[in-house]
């Protein structure tokens, strides 16, 4: 099939590799000054200030059987004006809901879905009376345009809140939140196909460090039966209430066995990079077939699996010789804390995992030292 993907970071590089494989081809939708070196070689890459939206666009990208996304902050109304030429999925409304802080958390709660405690605010007085209700610390971000910490304040006490009142008449609507005591984070990646069948990969266990994603590793360990049943309720409720196409990712919050969604993603998730090397139908693979509407294959790894990611710097030689580790290298320049790279690992145990993981976090980021 003929798949147009917005978007040409590393999430669209991987899903066209994947989807080469399986016979498809690709065209890029780039925003004007968007990076493009993680696509480039894998399809045309069409910019999308060049054409108005609807059948020029349409035309422009080759005719695409199916539109599809790898970041949820992408023009909604362009996506709805080419759902007229082709199936859109994940569906337009998906998204919009998704890059959105605080309409996704209204939506958590009209289906019944725990999150921490929030408010939607526009002001400084909207955001003291917040903060006041939920207490400190205090989580406050930014409703869209948001991640891996980026246009977040977690206030401590009333001079920081202060502060960041001061500060309100320049700054987009925010989400106040109160913090919660998790004991770990947790991610599940789903597939729904067109036709509506599922799968679900093993619940991952993530760790963040400096408010990004460093290490991933499945089956996360110790899930009780009602841990994974509320984990899949969760899932289930979703996917029925959009008639979800695709990946979706759920980014949650483990509280002793209670779980809270803390973020969604319409798409294929960093926490699920694991799967390109463990056996099963990878994350990558899952999202083309169900948007193509073939029946998800299979995602139940038969030993463990983990990912670290390779955050401003690249993987040293004498790591990669082992093994038991997959590089996979974005082809983007590197500075600061940029993701440009993961590797992937497997173990037949968990304790071995979790020992190459430590160890190879250790060698690539030195403790203590700053990402
Ligand atoms: P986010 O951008 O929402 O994924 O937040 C980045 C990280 O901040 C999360 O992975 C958590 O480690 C932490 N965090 C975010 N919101 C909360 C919260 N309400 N309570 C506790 N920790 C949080």
């Amino acid at each position: 099939m003929r798949i147009a993907i917005v978007g040409s970071g590393q999430l669209a590089r991987m899903l066209a590799l994947a989807g080469w494989e399986m016979g498809h081809h690709f065209t890029f939708l780039a925003d004007p000054g968007e990076g493009t070196r993680c696509v480039e070689g894998l399809g045309p890459i069409v910019y999308s200030d060049q054409y108005q939206p609807g059948e020029a666009l349409f035309d422009a990208l080759g005719h695409p059987d199916v539109v599809t996304v790898e970041k949820e902050h992408v023009d909604v109304a362009l996506l709805e004006s080419l759902s007229t030429y082709c199936r859109v999925a994940p569906s337009a409304d998906a998204i919009r809901m998704c890059q959105h802080r605080g309409r996704e958390k209204t939506l958590l709660q009209s289906l019944d879905i725990a999150t921490a405690p929030f408010h939607v605010v526009t002001d400084a007085a909207s955001l003291s009376e917040a903060v006041n209700t939920v207490g400190y610390p205090a989580f406050v971000k930014s409703c869209e345009q948001g991640y891996d910490g980026q246009n977040q304040w977690l206030l401590q006490n009333t001079d920081e809140l202060a502060v960041l009142a001061l500060k309100m008449p320049t700054l987009p609507p925010l989400v106040v939140e109160g913090a919660i005591r998790f004991d770990r984070e947790l991610s599940l990646i789903v597939a729904r196909s067109v036709s509506g069948d599922t799968a679900m990969y093993p619940l991952a266990e993530n760790r963040h460090r400096e408010g990004i994603l460093l290490t991933s590793e499945v089956p996360a360990a110790n899930i009780s039966q009602q841990t994974q049943q509320q984990a899949t309720d969760i899932a289930n409720r979703l996917l029925d209430h959009w008639s979800y196409v695709g990946v979706l990712s759920i980014e949650l919050f483990d509280e002793a066995g209670v779980l809270r969604v803390n973020e969604l993603a319409p798409r294929v998730h960093n926490s699920g990079h694991w799967s390109q090397d463990a056996g099963v139908t990878s994350q990558f693979s899952n999202h083309l077939r169900a948007i193509t509407d073939t029946h998800p294959g299979n995602t139940a790894p038969a030993g463990y699996a983990g990912m670290i990611n390779l955050l401003g710097r690249g993987a040293d030689p004498a790591l990669l010789q082992a093994s038991d580790t997959a590089l996979h290298w974005y082809d983007k320049s590197i500075r600061g804390r940029r993701k440009v790279g993961h590797v992937n690992l497997q173990s037949p145990e968990r304790e071995q995992l979790q020992q190459r993981l430590s160890a190879l976090e250790a060698a690539l980021y030195p403790a203590g030292a700053p990402l």
